[in-house]
């Protein structure tokens, strides 16, 4: 089998390559995963706007709502090149889960109201979905949504609400018919963060950075038309949001990076009186990585094939998910390892090796197998949906 791009896919490769390199920088990332301070968020806002005035963000949308139609493969390879940078352009919520559903369940005038500004980096969304009380059992949750003439009144709370203190949107799942099956009473809401009710506090993370926040609804009054699909059928648009979420080559290029830095880190250090690139399991362990990398890379290439064909990824997405997410920590462990004492450094420390990207890496990752479903809900789901084996 020959697998390669297309000469204009290579060309477009490098020309994305020049710019970031040009105008970020291609110091990778810092292995911490999402933003917290209101000045990495503003360079971040302030960067997505240039590459979205290249049509860059959102380019395989149609043009109609701010995209150019462009190949997903493309728009892919662009993600990668901005994760492997550690620039801004591979993610977002607007831009990953919640633009492609409202695409897939949105009415016209959604359409163009809210992917527009997406597409232009105007506007930033958080996810409103898991509760103190709902995460893997999302269906369980609690917050209330009721009629009052054309607007629905939320109440309640979320949790783990990542970058909700910068957001200007939340999609949110509120109970609407408490009297249904669990997952035939929700509904799927759009809600502008400025609305009156809503508060935000931020809950710090074991690497010292508060990427998310617990979310509260007081009374929170948002239009009929801000229903998204039908209501009391949230349930399903969900379900496409999760899937969107879970896809996406990012951490596979962000981590090949990181590996290739680890790899000139053993090259060029000596610990013991051995140079570490010379250590037999040194060695190994890095060949391995080295191999997960290109076949994470594959797995996600196939999801972004099928969104291409106009498929929704399910357990391909969740392939792809569980897979980035445990290479993420077996990658930090194995960094630290390598790196014996000076691995237990932290930031800020002029011995840490690499910035001590390694060790945030190390602390950040953990939670990469919770947040978007944990690894045991992304193996039940390929089990289920993958393998057609019956429900434990
Ligand atoms: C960094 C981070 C960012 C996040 N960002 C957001 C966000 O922006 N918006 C949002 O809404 N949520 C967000 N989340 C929440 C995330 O989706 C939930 O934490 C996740 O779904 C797990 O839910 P839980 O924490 O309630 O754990 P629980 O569901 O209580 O799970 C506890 C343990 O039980 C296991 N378990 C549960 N059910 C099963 C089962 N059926 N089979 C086998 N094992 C099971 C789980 O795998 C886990 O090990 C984020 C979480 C993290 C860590």
């Amino acid at each position: 089998m020959e697998f390669q791009f297309t000469a204009e896919d290579q060309q477009f490769r490098q020309e994305v390559r020049a710019f970031i390199k040009a105008n970020w920088g291609e110091s990778g990332s810092g292995g911490g995963g999402e933003v917290d301070d209101l000045e990495t968020h503003q360079r971040t806002r302030a960067f997505e706007k240039r590459l979205a005035e290249r049509g860059w963000l959102t380019m395989a949308w149609p043009n109609e709502y701010g995209g150019q139609g462009a190949s997903h493969i493309r728009q892919m390879i662009f993600r990668e090149e901005c994760a492997y940078f550690g620039a801004p352009g591979s993610g977002g919520q607007g831009i990953n889960m919640i633009g492609p559903c409202i695409m897939v369940h949105g009415t016209e005038d959604q359409k163009q109201r809210f992917l527009p500004p997406i597409a232009s980096a105007e506007v930033m969304w958080c996810q409103g979905f898991s509760e103190p009380g709902s995460g893997s059992d999302l269906a369980s949750l609690q917050t209330r949504a009721t009629l009052d003439g054309d607007d629905y009144v939320i109440n309640g709370q979320k949790i783990w609400t990542s970058g909700a203190q910068f957001a200007d949107y939340i999609h949110v799942l509120a109970r609407t018919d408490p009297d249904a099956p669990k997952h035939r009473g929700i509904t799927y809401f759009l809600l502008d963060m400025k609305s009156p009710g809503i508060s935000v506090r931020p809950i710090v993370q074991m690497h010292g950075r508060s990427g998310f926040n617990e979310t509260f609804f007081d009374n929170v009054r948002v239009p009929r038309s801000n229903v998204l699909g039908e209501a009391n059928r949230g349930w399903y648009a969900a379900a496409t949001t999760l899937d969107f979420e879970r896809s996406g080559v990012s951490v596979f290029a962000a981590g090949k990076k990181l590996l290739e830095e680890l790899t000139d880190f053993c090259r060029d250090t000596t610990i013991g009186g051995v140079r570490l690139a010379e250590k037999p399991g040194v060695r190994a362990q890095l060949a391995e990585l080295a191999i997960e990398h290109e076949v994470g890379r594959l797995i996600a290439y196939r999801v972004s094939w099928m969104q291409g064909a106009g498929k929704i990824p399910n357990y391909e997405a969740s392939m792809s998910k569980l897979y980035g997410s445990e290479l993420r920590q077996r990658l930090a462990q194995a960094g630290v390892n390598m790196m014996g004492l000076y691995g237990g450094l932290w930031e800020g420390t002029r011995w840490a090796p690499l910035d001590a990207k390694l060790q945030v890496s190390y602390v950040g990752s953990v939670s990469s197998t919770i947040a978007a479903g944990t690894s045991e809900v992304q193996r039940n789901i390929m089990a289920t949906r993958g393998l057609g084996l019956p429900r434990g």
